[in-house]
């Protein structure tokens, strides 16, 4: 029977670590600007979420929502005033955008050292060359939960379901990084079972619900399941929970895995950016 992590307590934990460090500060405190564009409810959701755990762990937050037929040249505008303020030390655009607007676009004309999603090209070819930078937050936090669970990474089979700038590719360089040995699968894999079967480690971000068979598993495996698919109004991830909780050794529930996570890491993100320009040092 696997272990079931419990990713809201492991996210306070963290949480109370930042909260001690802000503590300390005695520059003021690190200040996230949030921007959503249009009125995607789950973007509403998001934002509101990690406000409140800015807000509950010591950290400034400001929003500003631009209406869904804003331009891509407007929103930019945006972005670039919260560039140019030093009041604001990290920036996160709420994806999805408006099909108008190139999230890519986004991503670059944020200054890369206020980049707490880790998107810019900067930040994601640090991330490459294995130096430091911010990283994007979901890959940290599956990090995190295997560090905090005693998962060896070092030399460990870890196979990762998915290729998306946002998680599958950066948590393969993470755990490569670590001594990984990694396989980065996608939709154009062949014999997906046989794939996942070798695997120490499994990381599965496809956004296909439950399609991970517990009989795919290797005994024991460490699952972390970033899925997050509604079911008939029921939130489900890309593994099929009750097969892998009698095979695995590890397993993230979704909700309340690898979710909570994602936030702590934004708020240790904007900690460490608020941190490089004021040239505090120390991540
Ligand atoms: P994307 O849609 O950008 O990428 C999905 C990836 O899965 C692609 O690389 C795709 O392959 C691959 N894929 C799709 N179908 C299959 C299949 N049948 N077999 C193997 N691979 C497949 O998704 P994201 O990375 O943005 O998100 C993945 C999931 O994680 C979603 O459910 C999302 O909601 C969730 N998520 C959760 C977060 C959290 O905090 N918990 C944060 C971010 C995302 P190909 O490249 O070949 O098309």
């Amino acid at each position: 029977m696997a272990q079931v992590v419990d990713g809201k307590k492991l996210a306070e934990e963290i949480r109370a670590e930042i909260r001690e460090r802000i503590e300390k500060l005695d520059r003021g405190a690190p200040r996230l600007a949030a921007v959503r564009v249009g009125d995607d409810p789950g973007s509403k959701i998001y934002v509101r979420n990690k406000r409140r755990a800015c807000a509950d762990t010591g950290l400034d937050s400001i929003e500003l929502h631009l209406s869904a037929d804003s331009s891509e040249q407007e929103l930019l505008e945006q972005v670039e005033r919260l560039n140019q303020d030093p009041a604001v030390h990290g920036i996160l655009v709420q994806l999805p955008l408006p099909d108008s607007i190139s999230a890519a676009h986004v991503a670059a004309a944020i200054l890369p050292e206020k980049d707490v999603d880790g998107l810019h090209p900067q930040n994601a070819g640090k991330l490459l060359a294995a130096q430091p930078a911010l990283y994007p937050c979901t890959p940290l936090g599956c990090l995190e939960i295997l560090d905090r669970h005693g998962i060896q990474i070092e030399g460990a089979r870890s196979v990762v379901l998915g290729r998306s700038e946002i998680v599958g590719k950066p948590v393969a360089l993470l755990l490569l990084h670590r001594h990984a040995t990694v396989t980065l699968c996608h939709s154009r894999t062949r014999d997906l079972p046989a794939v996942v079967r070798e695997a120490d480690i499994v990381i599965a971000a496809v956004g296909r619900p439950r399609m991970v068979q517990g009989d795919w598993l290797k005994p024991d495996a460490a699952v972390i399941d970033v899925g997050i698919n509604r079911v008939d109004g029921k939130l489900v991830g890309d593994v099929d929970f009750e097969g892998a909780l009698a095979r695995a050794g590890l397993i993230t529930p979704v909700p309340g895995g690898v979710g909570p996570l994602t936030i702590a890491m934004l708020l240790r993100n904007t900690l460490q950016a608020f941190q490089t320009q004021l040239h505090l040092g120390g991540a």
